[in-house]
């Protein structure tokens, strides 16, 4: 036990020691936190649907119908019916031929990549993808190529450079929407060398489901070449409102990852309170109400993010909803955090590793149903604290 004291003392005196809070309540705009009303900005439910009465209600009726566990994994003991609902729901949506779902989106990248790559085959990976990428390619044990954060010019380069060698498959990952930045992946561009250098393109769309693109379809859809991506990941857990991801794509693919990837194989699968309410938000995401949803979502990030690029912060290149304030190291990150908590505002501090070393920040996140008043108080509030500190 010394060794791990040691550890959290250590962790501590970087500024760096985690912890959990508690939150009571479905997550909207305002939440109780350790028992004190705040104003929730740093959660992923974007469109406010974690606690629509439709979802909340088919998450009851689906347990009701079906029971409260799936049994055991989907080749053990079947897929039951909402499985497969789902997945056909999920692959109109998106365009494909089929579609498989995952327990999280955290099993989703490592299951795709680790069951349709191995050592012979090649990744080539955007600096800045989500950790669940990291790892699901160091699972695959495929050589694994990093280039710059979206330089498309790096990564062909790096392509032609391993052309004439080539052995395996080559795949292009990338985020669509990435998660600490807020920024977009060129698209279109990685569209244009995967088919020139014969790559599979996957793209993990676990911020821009259900909110980007007049449909929601993601930022395939927003930069107009959704159906040249040949990988649609995305996640249930964040515009959806539930918990699950999935991932889009032909036939034969599906078909290798049910027979390989493992945290598909060897986990129990999603249970109906899950499925059922995945299943109405795919309903409610492709309504009027969830197109109102998503202009709401995109009126909200301009009334918070106008201020804040006016007083000259460093955004870090966002242009949605996830809008993250470059702050540099973690105390001041911190400090800056728990200040705009005592003013009520609920504001996540990042640090590495889950952002690189120098490159702290506050990370907000902006949810269609945020009152507008409310987004420019905090903003001005923000503007304050972060002027105050610079002083200092
Ligand atoms: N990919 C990205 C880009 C993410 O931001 C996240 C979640 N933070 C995941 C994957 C993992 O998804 P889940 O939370 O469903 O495991």
């Amino acid at each position: 036990m010394e060794d791990y004291r040691r550890d959290l003392d250590a962790l501590a005196q970087r500024g760096m020691l985690r912890f959990l809070r508690t939150v009571d309540g479905a997550q909207g705009p305002r939440v109780l936190l350790d028992g004190r009303e705040v104003l929730l900005l740093c959660s992923n439910n974007y469109l406010g649907l974690a606690g629509h009465p439709r979802l909340c209600r088919a998450a009851a009726d689906a347990a009701l119908k079906y029971g409260s566990g799936s049994g055991a994994s989907r080749l053990v003991s079947g897929s039951l019916a909402l499985h497969e609902q789902l997945e056909q729901r999920i692959a109109a949506f998106k365009g494909t031929a089929a579609a498989l779902v995952f327990n999280s989106g955290y099993a989703a990248n490592t299951g795709i990549l680790q069951g349709l790559s191995g050592p012979e085959d090649l990744i080539f990976s955007d600096a800045l993808n989500h950790a669940s990428i990291i790892d699901g390619c160091r699972l695959s044990r495929a050589r694994t190529l990093v280039y710059p954060h979206g330089d498309v010019a790096a990564l062909e380069d790096l392509m032609k450079k391993e052309q004439p060698r080539r052995r395996g498959r080559w795949f292009i990952v990338t985020d669509g929407v990435f998660s600490m930045d807020g920024d977009l992946a060129p698209l279109n561009e990685l569209v244009t060398l995967k088919e020139r250098y014969d790559a599979l393109l996957m793209v993990d769309d676990a911020h821009g489901t259900g909110v980007l693109g007049d449909g929601g379809r993601g930022s395939g859809e927003e930069q107009g070449c959704l159906e040249h991506i040949d990988l649609h990941m995305g996640t249930l857990g964040k515009a959806l409102g539930g918990f699950g991801a999935f991932v889009a794509a032909a036939q034969p693919i599906i078909d290798v990852l049910i027979n390989r990837s493992r945290p598909f194989i060897f986990s129990t699968s999603l249970p109906p309170a899950v499925l059922g309410p995945a299943l109405t938000a795919f309903e409610l995401v492709d309504s009027e109400e969830g197109r109102r949803r998503r202009v709401a979502l995109r009126r909200n990030r301009e009334v918070f993010a106008a201020p804040l690029r006016a007083a000259g912060l460093d955004l870090c290149g966002s242009t949605t909803q996830i809008v993250p304030i470059l702050t540099g190291a973690p105390q001041p990150t911190m400090d800056a955090a728990a200040a705009l908590l005592e003013r009520g505002i609920f504001v996540q501090g990042i640090r590495p590793p889950t952002v690189p070393e120098g490159r702290c920040r506050l990370r907000a996140t902006v949810m269609a149903d945020h009152d507008p008043q409310d987004l420019e108080t905090a903003a001005a509030t923000l503007v304050e604290i972060l002027a105050r500190r610079a002083q200092v």
